[in-house]
């Protein structure tokens, strides 16, 4: 593999904010998983598990320096701030050791017991082994509509396609995680940066759990943000479509004013037409703005590339030595 004796094989990071109960479950039933796997050679899996806290404001940190002190493949790194977890994966990504690479989240929605299926599949010579969830049952009806209603924009707009009920829990070989870290930009939409690396990627179905403790972190508001970021990084076709509809309109009104112009000529001036006049200035007025407002997105967007300030802070490390890790940014 090229990979180093001493490097552990599977890097396992879980991304949290404020999960002080999840913890201790979480590192009981994964080290579990990961304990439990074998090498083709009957040889035991060398594994940590990387915890990024994305500011958290409870105990979370102290339980993990209790879960380091236990085992010391555990470790962490703690965020100067809540960053969002897109840059709490990449800050994971960074600095994962690992020959593979699994993101998952801490609330046990996603069952680890996969990840011994996505190794035979990375054994087999895939690259990304994506977790493809069978049923979204754990789900509100909402978030399934919504969540598929953007997965099917999305895909609809972007020449990258990303797989349809596939969340962040997935198996990155080395190869994709370099691909991921040269990287520069700012809006972190990891599902995207995934399937715009390519590769050869297969999927695994599981069924997702409840979440075991804790509350959700993402309200409507926090996922309709990631999905424009989502669709603005892949995709410029939103930007594109206002000058096609534009010369559509422009078309209708040139027939149009010929219309009015040879009526004018025939029948003479009237004073008619207030209810037309109004639905077109209404009309296309609402037409500029909104595209006005979906320039203004990604001029947005731009202004913050441009700043090329760094995607997270590290405030402190906790049993991952800096040693050849990128920093941030
Ligand atoms: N998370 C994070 N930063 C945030 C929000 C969430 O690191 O700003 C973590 C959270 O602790 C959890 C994972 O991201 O491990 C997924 O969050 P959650 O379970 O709340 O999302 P859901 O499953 O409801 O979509
Ligand atoms: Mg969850």
């Amino acid at each position: 593999m090229g990979v180093r004796m001493s490097m552990p094989l599977v890097s396992i990071i879980a991304p949290v904010k404020d999960e002080e109960e999840a913890i201790a479950p979480f590192v009981a039933r994964v080290g579990q998983v990961l304990d439990g796997l074998r090498n083709p050679d009957g040889s035991v899996v060398g594994w940590e598990i990387l915890f990024i806290d994305d500011g958290s404001t409870d105990r979370t940190m102290a339980a993990i320096l209790v879960a380091h002190d236990a085992d010391p493949r555990i470790g962490a790194l703690s965020l100067s701030r809540n960053f969002g977890k897109e840059a709490a994966l990449s800050a994971g990504i960074d600095n994962a050791r690992g020959a593979v690479v699994i993101p998952i989240d801490v609330d046990m929605q996603d069952p680890p017991e996969v990840i011994g299926a996505m190794i035979d599949k990375w054994r087999d010579g895939y690259e990304v082994v994506y977790g493809v969830r069978r049923n979204r049952m754990t789900d509100s009806l909402p978030k399934r509509l919504t969540a598929d209603l953007y997965y099917r924009a999305h895909n609809w707009l972007s020449m990258d396609k990303i797989p349809e009920h596939a969340g962040d829990f997935r198996l990155l070989d080395r190869k994709v995680v370099e691909v991921i870290r040269r990287m520069p930009e700012r809006n972190r939409f990891m599902k995207g940066l995934f399937a715009w690396s390519g590769f050869r990627q297969t999927a695994v179905e599981y069924d997702r759990a409840e979440r075991a403790v804790g509350t959700t972190k993402f309200n409507y508001w926090k996922l309709w943000q990631l999905a424009i970021d989502g669709i603005t990084s892949a995709s410029t076709a939103p930007l594109r479509v206002w000058s096609y509809l534009g010369a559509i309109i422009a078309v209708v009104a040139l027939v149009y004013a010929v219309f009015i112009g040879l009526r004018t000529i025939i029948y003479g001036a009237d004073v008619a037409g207030y209810p037309s006049l109004m639905v077109a200035i209404l009309f296309l007025g609402g037409v500029q703005l909104l595209s006005l407002g979906i320039l203004g997105e990604y001029v947005g967007r731009i202004l913050v590339e441009t700043k090329h300030r760094p995607i997270y802070i590290i405030r402190q490390r906790v049993g991952c030595d800096d040693a050849d890790q990128r920093d941030a940014g």
